[in-house]
């Protein structure tokens, strides 16, 4: 699918037109890194609301419309997207015109559980034990090898805690069922795990590989609160180690993230994501390079930027109300990233990058924020 002669062709260019699946606030964040470094963009997305859409041309199309996918392909010099439950026959097609990373397989991978924990399990990463589980008596079978508690989740078009149910008890069963809506589901066993880390990968058109400092998050209800680096964490070479794996078996371009576990050691892929990450927002204000200005010099097939963290970084998700800006920005080191979205219970709106010279600085400033956030100002 990829042509040499493509590739010699985009990392030539100085003013590169770049195709973005997905208008939401990745693709935004994608192109502030891109507009900087002199490209335009054009966003395929059915939203009319999408907040990318006011940084370049927007077709609103859905993503399986063939005549808007082959518009994309054919008038961008490179396609990316940033949304993985685009319909990997949308990929597909793009593929037919021109060069997209990431591609099917890594696409088609992490849309299924199932899948994503066989292609681990093929690399040699330890994943939590799992059945795939598709009816109440597959359930009740699967949970008599798995034990309790479980958790059990749709395998496919689950983000952000949706389409999952802990089970605790067989009393917990019919009800957990009834949660899946008959889709298609996966059963896990629940890793009592320390913390959850996740790391930041890029790889580029040549098969160079860099990893950024691995992120220590938090979630609540599933959904991600806020994201710590510790420069020099223990679980840094393990899950280079894993994340190499990955991106070579893929033979992956751009930036792709791996959430693990942490248990007794031991690092457990959870899942992964083959695009920029909300985990690696934290990049944009505390490394040398951000993870958008790394996935987009990757599939330009350029040079990558150094992925070292300058000091302390913490990033704090901005969910479902935005705080007064000029409040949030008299605290030193907060920088603050607005994604232009009406405001709704549970809706990421925005982040806010913390910075320090010290851990402590930066959490002292975090706990600034969030007495501002919670008293609302
Ligand atoms: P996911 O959608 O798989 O990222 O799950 C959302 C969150 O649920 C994770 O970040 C964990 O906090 C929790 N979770 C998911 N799967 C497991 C598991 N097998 N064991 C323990 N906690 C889990």
């Amino acid at each position: 699918m990829h042509e040499p002669a493509k590739h010699q062709r985009t990392s030539e260019l100085t003013q590169a037109h770049i195709g973005i699946i997905g208008a939401g606030q990745l693709g935004q964040m994608l192109a502030l890194a891109g507009i900087a470094m002199g490209q335009r963009f054009t966003f395929l997305d059915p939203s009319s609301q999408a907040p990318a859409g006011k940084l370049g041309r927007h077709i609103q199309a859905e993503y399986d419309d063939e005549l808007a996918l082959k518009q994309l392909a054919v008038e961008c010099d490179v396609i990316t997207l940033e949304f993985e439950n685009v319909p990997v026959s949308a990929v597909t097609s793009v593929g037919r015109h021109n060069q997209i990373h990431p591609g099917e397989r890594a696409l088609s991978i992490a849309q299924d559980r199932v899948h994503e924990k066989q292609y681990f399990e093929s690399l040699g990463i330890p994943v939590a034990t799992y059945q795939p589980v598709d009816s109440l008596a597959a359930l009740e079978a699967a949970v008599l090898m798995i034990g309790y508690p479980a958790i059990l989740k749709t395998r496919r078009l689950g983000y952000d805690g949706k389409g999952q149910a802990l089970i605790r008890s067989a009393a917990d069963l019919t009800d957990a069922w009834a949660q899946m809506h008959n889709h298609p589901a996966i059963l896990e066993k629940m890793v009592p795990f320390i913390r959850e880390v996740s790391l930041i990968a890029v790889r580029g058109l040549t098969g160079e590989c860099a990893f950024y400092p691995v992120g220590e998050n938090q979630h609540r209800s599933g959904i991600l609160q806020r994201t710590e680096i510790h420069p020099a964490d223990p679980a840094q070479a393990e899950a280079e180690v894993y994340a190499r794996r990955v991106l070579s078996g893929l033979d992956y371009v751009g930036v792709l993230a791996i959430e693990f576990f942490e248990h007794k050691g031991q690092l457990i892929a959870n899942e992964m994501a083959p695009r920029v990450h909300n985990s690696g927002h934290w990049t944009q204000n505390g490394a040398v390079t951000s993870q958008f200005e790394n996935h987009l010099r990757a599939i330009l097939g350029w040079p990558l930027g150094r992925t070292e963290c300058i000091g302390h970084s913490m990033m704090l998700n901005l969910i479902g109300k935005m705080p007064s800006h000029r409040a949030i920005l008299a605290i030193p080191g907060v920088h603050l990233h607005d994604y232009g979205k009406e405001p709704r219970a549970g809706r990421k709106l925005g982040h806010l990058n913390i910075v320090g010279n010290t851990q402590t600085e930066c959490r002292v400033r975090a706990a600034q924020v969030e007495q501002l956030i919670r008293h609302g100002n």
